[in-house]
């Protein structure tokens, strides 16, 4: 099986983008490479007294705009490559949202599912005690992403707060409620996939309502983005997660999934829905409409491109369509609303937290997700507007418009 390097795909859209706008390559060459990247080892003493060791990673790939922001993610096949390449993401995102961040990712090579919950904590703290160096409320802001909970993000502040001699709220987003997390922030990537449907529909003069749409992945983002997408009339044909999926062409009975994978259960545990089951494979060339992709990266690629049947893709992973696969899609007609757009209601939303945190005063959800509402609907126009001004798809016109806002500061600061 052919194995794909997301950091080339970053740097491939990148050069592009720079191409576009006539850039010089000294004013985005910096752009090329992540500022700094720290590789760790936490040793964990496991349950049975044994000890093991994990590979951990912490890269930021810019602090240009502000400090740098992103999530950290525990999965097996963590390595460098992939987080580097969500780091230099995080940097175009929040750029995009027109967010006073830079970018950075974190990682640990885990299966998190075999460890116990006080292996986890005890994996959660080493992790933390090792990248302290390069985090704080003013450096480096990390937050959940595939695996992380607020729970983990919780065990991350307290375990930097020791360190620091008082409580840090503010070293890290996506936390429980009552330790300074923001309302709103648990639902806020998958709303903000919402709100990118929403306005997309609106642009070509649709209405969600009636859209047939699948969603691969019922984690945080796609569970989310498909309930709201459920709510606001759409009609969810196929869902899956990485036991497999379900599909029914008059739509699935959401409410009862959504229930059942809200308690962190797999599709595979769910009976009497009335559906078909299906492979991952066949949810991606499945009939409908809009596919939303919101698991993992390298999903739709040269392989299955051709047979994608949807029009509309709106990423709710980061990189979830190769570079190959995007000049496939795009040749076929499909109009997509890239990562850096459609799942920045996250990190939109964890910087209201971290605003919320530096000020100890704390927001009602209507108003989080109003602030959430203008801020995707102002982001993606200027996508929209900057990609049809240059005939260009909505990922080059999302990275033309962060590079032109990272460049800019560059010049302001006069930094290489
Ligand atoms: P999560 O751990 O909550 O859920 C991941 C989901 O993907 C699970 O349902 C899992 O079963 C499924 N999955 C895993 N491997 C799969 C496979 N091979 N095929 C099909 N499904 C598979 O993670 P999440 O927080 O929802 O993140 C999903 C994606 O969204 C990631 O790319 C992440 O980087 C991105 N993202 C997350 C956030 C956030 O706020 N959580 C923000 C922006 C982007």
């Amino acid at each position: 099986m052919k194995t794909y390097n997301a950091y080339d795909n970053f740097l491939a859209v990148l050069d592009g983008a720079a191409r576009e706008l006539n850039l010089d390559e000294s004013d985005y060459i910096s752009l090329r490479y992540p500022e700094r990247e720290l590789k760790v080892a936490c040793p964990v003493r496991m349950d049975d007294g044994s000890v093991k060791v994990f590979e951990g990673y912490r890269v930021q790939h810019s602090t240009v705009r502000g400090p740098a922001k992103g999530g950290i993610r525990y999965h097996q096949e963590v390595d460098d490559n992939e987080v580097k390449a969500l780091a230099a993401w995080m940097s175009i995102k929040c750029a995009v949202a027109d967010i006073p961040y830079g970018g950075a990712k974190g990682g640990v090579k885990v299966d998190p599912r075999e460890l116990s919950e006080n292996e986890l904590e005890r994996l959660t703290r080493k992790f933390t005690s090792l990248i302290y160096p390069v985090i704080g409320p003013q450096k480096d802001i990390p937050a959940p992403d595939v695996n992380t909970t607020p729970q983990i993000m919780g065990w991350l502040m307290d375990e930097y707060s020791k360190y620091n001699g008082s409580a840090a709220p503010g070293v890290v987003t996506g936390k429980p409620i009552e330790i300074g997390g923001s309302l709103g922030r648990t639902e806020a990537t998958g709303r903000g996939v919402m709100f990118a449907a929403r306005l997309l529909m609106e642009k070509l003069g649709r209405s969600l309502k009636g859209l047939k749409v699948a969603v691969q992945g019922m984690g945080n983002v796609g569970s989310i983005a498909a309930i709201l997408l459920h709510r606001k009339g759409a009609v969810i044909v196929g869902v899956s997660d990485v036991s497999g999926g379900l599909y029914n062409e008059n739509g699935l009975d959401m409410e009862k999934i959504f229930a059942h994978v809200s308690q962190r259960k797999l599709l595979s545990e769910l009976d009497s829905v009335s559906g078909r089951v299906i492979t991952n494979d066949e949810l991606l060339k499945c009939d409908c409409e809009l596919l939303v992709p919101a698991a993992l990266q390298n999903q739709i690629t040269a392989d299955n491109a051709s047979d994608i049947k949807a029009k509309y893709i709106v990423e709710g992973a980061n990189g979830p369509v190769t570079t190959e696969a995007d000049e496939i899609l795009g040749q076929k007609g499909v109009t997509i609303v890239p990562d850096i757009l459609a799942n920045g209601g996250g990190v939109i939303v964890s910087y209201f937290e971290w605003v919320q945190n530096l000020q100890s005063f704390y927001w009602d959800e209507d108003y989080v997700n109003d602030l959430l509402s203008n801020k995707m609907t102002k982001a993606f126009n200027e996508v929209w507007n900057i990609a049809k001004e240059h005939n260009t798809t909505m990922r080059l016109g999302a990275y033309m418009l962060a590079i032109k806002r990272i460049v800019s500061v560059k010049k302001i600061r006069n930094l290489d």
